[in-house]
């Protein structure tokens, strides 16, 4: 397993649309355990493809304390069901180092298919159920801070660049 380099906001490969995974074999596998083992050491709860700049359908999360819950989602369709919106803490990996508020409703259906190309479906609420819709907003080319204010939009950025410039 390889550790695989995570893209970061305002990189302009966060905004391509990811496209639907057609072929499952062994190389799909070996990309799904790198995105688990990249998941894990950054750490986080869920990575979507197109953070490691691979342009397919592919989600894993694991929302679970102690990393005993390891999900994939191959070629998600994601519905928003009924529910109350709520204000969650989000953070993203290609965010790194803030924290936003974000309004969504946490209960959603989602149909999948697994790593052997399985179709699937269940119904998530809570963490699991905001953490989906975050990660397949990454598969469209959105990011959690495209919902915030321009403002506030525009200082991560800054603060960002200036990371990334002090670290070229
Ligand atoms: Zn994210």
């Amino acid at each position: 397993m390889s550790k695989l380099q995570i893209l970061e906001f305002p990189d302009p490969r966060l905004r391509t649309v990811a496209k639907p995974v057609q072929t499952f074999d062994a190389a799909l596998s070996q990309l799904i355990d790198d995105m688990f083992e990249t998941m894990y050491e950054a750490p986080g709860i869920g990575l979507a493809a197109t953070q490691v700049d691979v342009h397919k359908r592919i989600v894993v999360i694991d929302v679970s304390e102690d990393k005993s819950e390891p999900m994939v989602f191959i070629n998600p369709d994601i519905e928003v069901l009924d529910g109350d919106p709520e204000e969650m803490q989000e953070g993203c990996l290609s965010v790194p180092g803030f924290y936003e508020s974000v309004t969504r409703i946490p209960h959603v259906k989602i149909r999948a298919q697994d790593r052997n190309g399985e179709s699937y479906e269940m119904e998530a609420r809570g963490l699991l159920a905001v953490c989906l819709q975050h990660e397949v907003d990454h598969l469209n080319g959105k990011l959690y801070v495209d919902y915030l204010s321009n403002v506030k939009r525009t200082r991560i950025r800054k603060k960002l660049e200036k990371q990334h410039k002090m670290r070229a």
